[in-house]
């Protein structure tokens, strides 16, 4: 994913909790924040409640699990 904005590239540097209105990277980094988004990682499947966030927010899982791995929050809880 193209990460151009700056409340992207901070969040990929440090804990950051900026996000750009009309930013795809700061929508699906705001999903990736939730808890929906961790189930379905947990359970290895899409939940319910996760795939309406992903419609309501208008991003794919894809889009949400690259923001994942890019958000330096997440990854400094990963390897916690
Ligand atoms: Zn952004």
């Amino acid at each position: 994913m193209d990460v151009t904005c700056p409340a992207c590239t901070e969040a990929s540097e440090r804990s950051s909790g900026r996000f750009q209105m009309g930013c795809r990277g700061c929508i699906a980094r705001g999903v990736s924040r939730y808890i929906n988004f961790r189930e379905s990682q947990q359970q290895g499947r899409l939940t319910h409640k996760y795939r309406l966030q992903l419609e309501q927010a208008g991003v794919s899982h894809e889009e949400v699990k690259a923001a994942a791995a890019g958000d330096f929050e997440q990854r400094a809880a990963c390897s916690a």
